[in-house]
C-alpha cells in the first residue's frame, strides 16, 4: 500500500492550515504551523497570487492530506461518490469520514490517523466481531469497532481513550469506553463533518 512518508507538518504548512495529522502535538505550542505559518521551501514567504483553478487544486489537496488518501483511491472514491444518488460532495465526504481508520480516530480509540492506521494494520481492531485490517474498510449504519481482546491493555489504546473527552464524539457515533467500543448510530451528515472542508471546489475541480 502506497502512502506518503514525508513530514506530516510540511503538508499543514502548504495547506495554511492545521491539518490535525500528529495528534496531541497539534494542540500544542510545538505546533509547525504556530511556529511558522508560510508555505515550507526557499519561496515559501514570496506572495503568489492564487487562481481559480489553484484554489480547487489546494481544497483537494487538503481533503486527501487530512484523511491521508492518494490521488488514485481519491479519484476512485469520488468517481463512486458521483455514481451514487445525492449530493456529489457529500457523498464523497460521508465516505471520508466512514473509513475504518477515520471512525476509530473518531471514535478516540487512536490520537491521530497515523496510529489509528497503524492499530488497524497491526490486526488490533475488529468490526461486529471479525477482524479487519483494511484502513479504507466502509463502516455501515450499525456496525460496531471494537479493540480485540488480546489488544485491550495497549498503552497507546487506554491513553487514548483517556484523552477522549466528553463532547468530542461526533454524534452518529457512540463510545463505550469500557467495552472498548465504538458504534456507528448512523451516517454522518454533511454539518456532522467538523474539519473545515469545501467540497464544492473538489467537485468543479473534477468536472473540469
Ligand atoms: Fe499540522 Fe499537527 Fe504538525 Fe501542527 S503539529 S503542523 S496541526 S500536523
Amino acid at each position: 500500500m502506497a502512502r506518503y512518508t514525508g513530514s506530516v507538518c510540511r503538508l499543514c504548512r502548504r495547506e495554511g492550515a492545521k491539518l490535525f495529522l500528529k495528534g496531541e502535538r497539534c494542540l500544542s505550542k510545538k505546533c509547525a504551523i504556530e511556529r511558522r505559518a508560510y508555505a515550507p521551501g526557499q519561496h515559501g514567504q514570496a506572495r503568489v497570487k492564487v487562481k481559480e483553478y489553484g484554489t480547487q487544486l489546494r481544497e483537494k489537496q487538503k481533503v486527501k492530506r487530512i484523511y491521508g488518501v492518494l490521488e488514485k483511491q481519491f479519484r476512485l472514491m469520488f468517481a463512486k461518490a458521483d455514481r451514487k444518488k445525492g449530493v456529489t460532495g457529500e457523498n464523497l465526504l460521508t465516505a471520508l469520514e466512514t473509513r475504518l481508520d477515520s471512525v476509530v480516530l473518531s471514535g478516540g480509540l487512536a490520537t491521530s490517523r497515523a496510529q489509528a492506521r497503524q492499530l488497524i494494520r497491526h490486526n488490533h481492531i475488529a468490526v461486529n466481531g471479525r477482524r479487519v485490517n483494511i484502513p479504507s474498510f466502509l463502516v455501515k449504519k450499525g456496525d460496531e469497532i471494537q479493540v480485540r481482546e488480546k489488544s485491550r491493555k495497549a498503552d497507546v489504546i487506554v491513553a487514548a481513550l483517556d484523552r477522549a473527552g466528553e463532547g468530542q464524539t461526533p454524534d452518529w457515533l457512540s463510545v463505550d469506553k469500557g467495552q472498548f467500543k465504538v458504534v456507528v448510530q448512523d451516517l454522518p451528515s454533511r454539518d456532522q463533518v467538523r474539519m473545515p472542508i469545501q467540497e464544492q471546489l473538489i467537485v468543479e475541480l473534477y468536472s473540469k
